[in-house]
């Protein structure tokens, strides 16, 4: 009797499909097929084998199997599975996730076969071979004799099969691999030693739990003492030559300077993952570590989805970045699925910031992590000096008032170099009328447009809506249009016309979307001359600009009167990610913060520099707000042509849920009520236990499943959501 298996589809359904394998096609979970899908055929993934036959359906047969080993090996699997669960992401879509593309769409594992290039393993030894298997026996050491991966057209030519290839293969004796890719024992070594460890440092590296065996580490190492040595020299302690090890870094933070640091240490097994691979690179990487290659591979949030077989460690680098929270789809946490690998592993994770989030102090707290200090900078460097200056009544230029305009021209005539942050892109945040006060809005959204000098033109920065700039009001007519407000294109003017002899520097979405340009900017900054930088967000991470002495905040009132509970951590840690940018070469750093709220408490103890002593402040609030970490929350959005339809359906949903053990917010408009010509809403549901929550939520999609939604009404739900606004 032929075998029934159960196969996820790259399909948004919270089910899966039986299917007949043919006597002789002996699946395994994890294997890719190709399966009848409707009129059509699509790929699919095994998730179970042997399934007892469902009563008085007629199963569809597997049409084939699409490589004879499993594309996403067990571990990468019971991960998803756990991760469907916990997000209430359907499998199918979860599972996908973990293929590079091309696997996604059904193609072979294969790159391309005429240019396909080959390599004997690691381990290849011609025992395993029948004494008959002459040829393949030729083949193997062909490829062992080679210093270089060969080409299948110059194998082809000397009289070798795709069927030899084939066995070769499937015996675990040869692999297809990338044409660039130099045998790593010829040009793998590291090409340079790592410097002495600091006292502080080595304390912190005796006090990291060794391998084998799951442990959770939260490295509190504050700005400038030196974390990347740290992982650097634990990778060296811990792997061995065979195993894997993963490290997650925020996307801006992954620059080809990161990776060329670790490979120097390290070594060629050193490789990156990030979004600007192409699809024929994300398919080489994703093989190599499929096939259980030893790398070291560093990389953004999907990193933590590829199917590693043997990790050996992990590390995550500044575990507090938003970025490791997909925001889109499968909504999952790459910081939290890191810790569930490592615990799937039995391997040490290291979670390192300077400003860890509430969760991972947290975690400590209650004894699943245990933390790690590193509280002084490499060399004599000292924290930077922070200080508050209040801009309440002081004339205002570009930004900035004459103090910090003072303190700019000191810190440029003593040779050093500035750095000034501004969390806004554009010129100037909206275009007013001052004849009758009108404010370009988007048309779109409820949100006003972004004035942008540069070409002219009025943005909205939630939607893609762009018109060109008025100069007469469109509602009075009136001529008197003026912007209002700072952004960095009008900051970096104002510099520009104040300190013409220095190069002032614009680092933003805007100025860094050509490829290179980042990098150009950096190696300006690294040169040591005296310069400006101006830039939002993507300045204030992990960059180590030692001559920058001087950091100037242009306003930090942002975060103050947030409605979203975690806008205070979030202001924090960006506050002191920037000003740990000060002062971390041999010259003291300085920091000012312009504020309208000098008063303002949060703001004095951030003046203080200790983060710690503010997040034992932000976690109790959090704590009698029954606030997450103490609470599990999830939110369930939904959006309409209209707010009424929204809101209604949530009020409907709302009902569905038990009433037992879980608290209901809402629903309410969110915060931007109106994005894309879509109406907003939200449902936030919170519970001392998370189980509790996790039950609720899984009911709830599923009777959803089968709801009759209203027209043109989309749902999804958000589990430990970054934004609840
Ligand atoms: P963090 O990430 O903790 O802010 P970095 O890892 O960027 O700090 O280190 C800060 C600077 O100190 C870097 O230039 C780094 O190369 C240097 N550094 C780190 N450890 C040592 C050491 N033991 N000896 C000399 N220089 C070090
Ligand atoms: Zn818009």
């Amino acid at each position: 009797m032929s075998q029934i298996v159960r196969v996820a589809l790259n399909r948004p359904l919270r089910r899966l499909f039986d299917y007949t394998a043919a006597d002789g096609l002996a699946l395994l979970p994890g294997q890719r097929v190709r399966v009848p899908f409707g009129p059509r055929s699509t790929t699919g993934l095994v998730v179970e084998t042997g399934v007892t036959p469902p009563e008085n359906i007629t199963l569809r047969p597997v049409t084939e199997a699409l490589e004879p080993w499993p594309a996403l090996p067990r571990e990468t699997m019971d991960l998803l599975s756990w991760a469907s669960g916990y997000y209430q992401h359907p499998l199918g879509e979860c599972l996908f996730m973990a293929l590079p593309p091309a696997l996604r769409k059904g193609r072979a594992s294969r790159v391309a076969d005429e240019d396909s290039f080959w390599t004997a393993t690691d381990t290849a030894s011609d025992t395993a071979l029948p004494g008959n298997a002459r040829k393949q026996r030729e083949l193997l050491a062909m490829l062992q004799r080679a210093n270089a991966p060969l080409p299948w057209s110059h194998l082809r030519q000397h009289g070798f099969s795709k069927a030899q290839r084939q066995t070769l293969c499937d015996r675990g004796l040869i692999r297809e691999t990338a044409a660039t890719e130099k045998k790593p024992e010829k040009t793998g070594e590291p090409t340079a030693t790592l410097p002495m460890l600091t006292d502080a440092q080595q304390k912190a590296m005796d006090a990291l739990p060794p391998r084998p065996g799951f442990s959770a580490s939260l490295l509190y190492g504050i700005t400038g003492s030196g974390k990347t040595e740290l992982y650097l020299y634990y990778l060296g302690r811990e792997l061995s030559d065979q195993g894997q090890a993963l490290v997650l870094v925020p996307e801006i933070n992954l620059t080809p300077q990161t990776v060329a640091r670790f490979r120097r240490y390290l070594g060629d097994r050193v490789v990156a993952w990030h979004s600007a691979l192409n699809d024929r690179q994300r398919h080489e990487t994703w093989l190599r570590v499929r096939h259980g290659e030893p790398v070291i591979l560093i990389g953004t949030r999907s990193a933590v989805l590829l199917p590693f077989t043997g990790l050996e460690a992990i590390i995550v680098d500044e575990e507090h970045d938003s970025s490791y929270k997909q925001g889109e789809g499968f909504r999952y946490s790459a910081r939290d699925l890191a810790v569930f690998r490592a615990r799937q592993n039995h391997c040490p994770v290291i979670l390192g910031s300077a400003t860890p989030s509430l969760e991972s102090l947290q975690n400590v707290a209650s004894g699943k992590y245990q933390q790690v200090n590193l509280t002084q900078r490499v060399g004599d460097a000292k924290p930077p000096q922070i200080r508050l200056l209040d801009i309440r009544s002081r004339p205002i230029s570009g930004g900035l008032s004459r103090p910090a305009m003072e303190a700019i021209r000191a810190t440029l005539a003593a040779g050093q170099q500035v750095l000034v942050y501004i969390n806004r892109r554009g010129f100037a945040p909206v275009l007013m009328c001052f004849d009758c006060g009108h404010i370009a809005e988007c048309p779109h959204c409820d949100t006003r447009l972004t004035y942008h000098r540069r070409d002219r033109a009025l943005r909205c920065h939630h939607c893609d809506y762009q018109q060109p700039a008025f100069s007469h009001c469109p509602k009075c007519t009136g001529e008197a249009c003026q912007p209002v407000g700072q952004g960095t294109e009008q900051t970096e003017d104002v510099l520009a016309s104040h300190f013409p002899d220095s190069p002032v520097l614009r680092i933003d979405r805007d100025s860094t979307q050509r490829k290179g340009s980042i990098q150009s900017i950096l190696e300006r900054v690294n040169s040591g001359k005296p310069c400006i930088l101006v830039g939002t967000q993507m300045v204030a991470k992990g960059h180590d600009f030692p001559n920058v002495t001087l950091v100037v905040v242009v306003n930090a009132d942002g975060g103050l009167f947030s409605v979203d509970f975690r806008a205070p951590e979030q202001m924090v840690q960006t506050l002191l990610q920037v000003s740990g940018r000060a002062g971390r070469g041999r010259r003291p750093g300085q920091v000012l913060i312009q504020t309208c709220h000098s008063d303002h408490p949060l703001l004095t103890v951030i003046a203080q520099g200790n983060y710690l002593a503010i997040a034992q402040q932000l976690l109790s609030e959090r704590e009698q707000g029954r606030l997450p970490p103490y609470q599990a929350m999830a939110v369930l959005r939904a959006e309409a042509p209209d707010m009424e339809r929204s809101l209604t359906f949530l009020e409907d949903v709302r009902e569905l849920l038990p009433g037992e053990g879980l608290e209901l917010w809402g629903p309410l408009p969110a915060t931007i009520a109106r994005k894309a010509g879509r109406h907003r809403a939200q449902l936030i549901l919170q519970s001392p236990r998370r189980g509790r929550l996790n039950q609720a939520l899984r009911q709830l999609c599923l009777r959803l499943d089968d709801y009759r939604l209203p027209t043109g009404l989309r749902w999804l739900v958000d589990v430990d959501p970054l934004e609840t606004g």
